[in-house]
């Protein structure tokens, strides 16, 4: 999750929402996010205190990633980051991905969502 940056403005690091997770069944507890901790939201240099092992306990299967620079806004879907420029966007994936999570997803994400 560490090496995502937006498509569209290369902003990093994405801002991370977790929809829906489980629990890996072994963890290395010497792991630790590389650059930006996406559980801690933070450049790992930036952290007093990194407990990276609950980083790596789960898997993210659905969730959301925002750009802070441009305010777009990217879905993770059955584990993977649908990272993809606008021109390349499946509006009807990602309306369906809005109804399902509803009330999860930030008021400004449901903004930009229904532009078109
Ligand atoms: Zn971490
Ligand atoms: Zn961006």
């Amino acid at each position: 999750m560490d090496i995502l940056a937006c498509p569209m403005c290369r902003n990093f690091p994405l801002r991370l929402i977790v929809f829906r997770r489980e629990s890996r069944y072994s963890v290395n507890e010497a792991m630790k996010c590389e650059l930006y901790c996406s559980y801690h939201d933070g450049m790992i240099e930036q952290l007093k205190e990194t407990k990276c092992v609950e980083c790596y306990s789960y898997e993210i299967m659905d969730g959301l990633l925002i750009c802070k620079r441009c305010g777009r806004w990217y879905a993770i879907i059955d584990e993977i980051p649908i990272m993809l420029p606008d021109n390349f966007r499946d509006r009807k994936r990602e309306k369906e991905f809005i109804e399902r999570w509803g009330d999860k997803i930030p008021p400004e994400v449901l903004k930009t969502a229904s532009m078109d």
